[in-house]
């Protein structure tokens, strides 16, 4: 009995995922299970401070998954997410993170989001993320995107980033205000990592 389960257990292939945000891991080993051991930067030993100097979402995930590649050998994915406001022109985009400064909280973005929005009629927003994998010496990108609004006050405790104030259309209620496997099913990276996640079943790798 222990031979046969030994012998149908499949060895898994080794997929980096180009993070070390545990939230984020957990997320695509849900979504990727059974179908490669998704591991985190610490656990190949790579502490870098990967540069994202790209002005595009899709340029930093290939900077990210491509670094790693030629650094450390595995084959890997890597994701890159920014919210886009419509009324500020797309800001601010690939520069999300540190919207209020270099060292800012989520809160100091938050609060840098609403004074700029004060007293705009047009909050249509989205937030965009795109995956990038490398694997098998081919580079393949997948995007994500929720469309929805900045609301002119912070709703719900949940989250993090910009949820607090992003109203998704699909349930005009904010981030902040779901419970994480809702958030998932709609979100940006969820339907991302899921075509990620389809492209990896469909294909024998
Ligand atoms: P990253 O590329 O996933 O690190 O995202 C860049 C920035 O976008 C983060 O620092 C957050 O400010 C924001 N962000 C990314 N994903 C989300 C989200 O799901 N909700 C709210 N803010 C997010």
């Amino acid at each position: 009995m222990f031979v046969i389960e030994y012998m149908n257990k499949k060895e898994l292939k080794k997929l980096v995922f180009a993070t070390n945000n545990l939230h984020k891991l957990e997320e695509a080993r849900e979504i990727l299970a059974g179908e490669f051991e998704i591991v985190s930067l610490a656990e190949i030993g790579c502490h870098d401070d990967i540069p994202e100097t790209a002005d595009t979402l899709e340029g930093n995930a290939l900077i990210k998954a491509r670094w790693v590649k030629e650094k450390y050998g595995y084959d890997c994915f890597a994701d890159d997410t920014g919210l886009m406001v419509d009324a500020l022109g797309g800001a601010p985009g690939v520069y999300s993170a540190r919207y209020a400064g270099e060292h800012c909280t989520f809160a100091d973005n938050v609060n840098k989001m609403l004074s700029e929005m004060e007293g705009k009629r047009d909050r249509k927003a989205h937030f965009a993320t795109v995956v990038a994998l490398v694997l098998n010496g081919e580079t393949n990108t997948f995007e994500g995107r929720v469309d929805g609004y900045i609301s002119e006050e912070a709703h719900g405790d949940g989250g993090f980033g910009y949820d607090p104030i992003f109203i998704a259309e699909e349930t005009g209620r904010s981030f902040a205000e779901m419970a994480p496997e809702e958030k998932n099913a709609i979100s940006h990276r969820g339907r991302a990592m899921r075509k990620l996640a389809d492209f990896l079943k469909t294909n024998d790798f």
